[in-house]
């Protein structure tokens, strides 16, 4: 192996990838959603996932359409031989708008300069531009403000090449619970709709919604929803879980890599913020917050050795993270160690590990690196 592959071959730690849960993900919410259209949300690389296998399994299983954030991701996909629509949720630079065109990627367009780059490269180009306009109802990321959107549509609705083949937003606070919030920038977006529609501006896909509003509001599905982080097992909120089945998707798996044992008061891992009270048997798991393992799981998180639990100890490390075997009998250099997933009988889920992290699951799954080696199954 020359130095150079010696460099970018992938270690122990690897992330196991249900290809087969996903896709009954996927036909779990096509039942659940009944006539609307499901956009699969595959956005920073798939939630951690992977995106081209994701991606694929998503069509495969019934997705009407992919979301994406950037350019390069949509390119990507169409690359790898994806038909289906693919819109980008983010905003875009007008120096992008080549490759949207080119690749039959869907803009989202909030800006009069975008809708004019966009109108100007589909005509260069010879083709139509299909793109949905975004109302801003209280995010306050992108969009057209809901007073403004007549007026927006006034100025560039008929420009040469462009198709207005939709008309979205993204609400602030629908997982947290806020449904007064939610529903107020639900009758703000339909009355915006309205507004524009008693103009002559239609749009023939209208959606608000992501993996919330999917899996509890059919009255807010409208068109379309587009679904996220539920398609990978997560739904967004714990009640959820009585109201759609679905199944997790990634596992996180390594192996001990080295075990030794302390005297007591050893103080262990940098700054030695663990300190051992006895003799304690320590193991050297190789993962750490290179690999997006996040840092606020130092001396606070658990993974799995042999079907117990064993606490991580010490501060986790850039490649590597110390947990304490003393309470089992039986650990050897090699044996596996799950930090996300399934071993005998006791089980740590991604929102298990978020928790300690006070997090949310998006960043537990999307925060994984490359380097971690995904495996489909
Ligand atoms: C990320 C995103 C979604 C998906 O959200 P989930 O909560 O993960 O389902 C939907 N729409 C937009 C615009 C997004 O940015």
């Amino acid at each position: 192996m020359s130095h150079l592959s010696a460099l970018t071959s992938y270690g122990p730690t690897v992330a196991e990838v249900d290809l087969g849960a996903f896709r009954d993900n996927v036909r779990t919410f096509k039942k659940h959603i009944e006539d609307s259209m499901l956009m699969a949300v595959i956005k920073t690389n798939a939630y951690g996932h992977g995106i081209v296998p994701i991606g694929r399994a998503a069509i495969r299983a019934g997705a009407d359409r992919l979301g994406v954030t950037t350019v390069e991701e949509g390119a990507l996909l169409r690359e790898r031989g994806i038909k289906k629509p693919i819109h980008i949720l983010s905003s875009i630079m007008c120096d992008r708008v080549t490759d949207v065109v080119t690749y039959d990627l869907t803009a989202s367009v909030s800006s009069l300069q975008l809708a004019h780059a966009l109108s100007r490269e589909a005509e260069k180009q010879h083709k139509i531009a299909s793109v949905h306009l975004k109302i801003d109802t209280g995010l306050h990321r992108f969009g057209i403000q809901p007073d403004k959107a007549v007026s927006f549509c006034r100025s560039c609705f008929y420009l040469p090449g462009l198709e207005w083949e939709g008309v979205y937003t993204h609400f602030s606070s629908a997982d947290e619970g806020k449904w007064t919030t939610t529903e107020r920038e639900f009758t703000l977006f339909m009355n915006t709709v309205s507004k524009m529609g008693a103009s002559g501006y239609l749009f023939p896909v209208r959606h608000t919604g992501a993996s919330t509003i999917a899996i509890e509001r059919r009255d807010m599905h409208l068109d379309m929803v587009r679904t996220g982080i539920a398609l990978f097992g997560y739904p967004p909120e714990l009640h959820q879980y009585d109201m759609i089945s679905l199944k997790p998707v990634m596992e996180l798996k390594s192996i001990i890599l080295h075990v030794r044992e302390l005297p007591p008061n050893t103080p262990v891992g940098y700054g030695g913020s663990y300190v051992t009270s006895g003799y304690e048997k320590i193991a050297v798991v190789p993962i750490g917050h290179g690999d997006g393992y996040h840092r606020a799981l130092s001396n606070n998180g658990q993974m799995l050795v042999n079907g117990e639990r064993a606490n991580i100890i010490g501060m986790v490390s850039l490649d590597q993270t110390l947990i304490d075997v003393t309470h089992l009998p039986n650990v050897n250099e090699g044996d596996e160690v799950v930090l996300m997933g399934r071993q005998e009988n006791d089980y740590i889920s991604a929102r298990e590990i978020a928790g300690w992290m006070d997090s949310i699951v998006d960043e537990v799954l999307a925060g994984l690196k490359e380097r971690v080696e995904r495996i489909y199954q």
